[in-house]
């Protein structure tokens, strides 16, 4: 999608500080930390949220997972929350499927 900010991360038209990527998916720092550590993975595809995953892509979205915990892995992290906003009243803001990783605070239930 041409006018999508994180369409634009994943080509590398705009900078960002990557943790992984592979031919699926991109992992990297959110530039607004809001734990320690803080990194999103999104796919290079554009899907607008989790509420267009079916079961077309859903191996794509597996694979997100696996990506997460193999990062989570290698950068040391044995706590951390998971999430993705779907939605205004969720808070997502920018409409390109991601995956918040959030690590290295006490982090409370529910959340906001
Ligand atoms: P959402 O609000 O949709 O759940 O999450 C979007 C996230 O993208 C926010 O945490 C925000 O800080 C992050 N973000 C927005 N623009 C950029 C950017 O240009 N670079 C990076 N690395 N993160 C961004
Ligand atoms: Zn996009």
């Amino acid at each position: 999608m041409s006018d999508c900010l994180f369409c634009k991360i994943a080509a590398g038209e705009i900078p960002s500080k990557r943790v992984y990527e592979d031919e699926v998916c991109v992992a990297f720092y959110d530039i607004d930390p809001q734990a320690p550590t803080h990194f999103l993975v999104i796919p290079r595809q554009h899907i607008a949220s989790v509420a267009e995953v079916g079961e077309d892509n859903a191996a794509l979205a597996g694979h997100m997972l696996a990506v997460i915990a193999k990062v989570a892995k290698d950068l040391g992290l044995d706590s951390y929350r998971v999430v993705s906003n779907c939605g205004e009243q969720a808070g997502q803001s920018v409409h390109h499927l991601h995956f918040h990783v959030l690590s290295g605070r006490d982090m409370t239930w529910p959340p906001g």
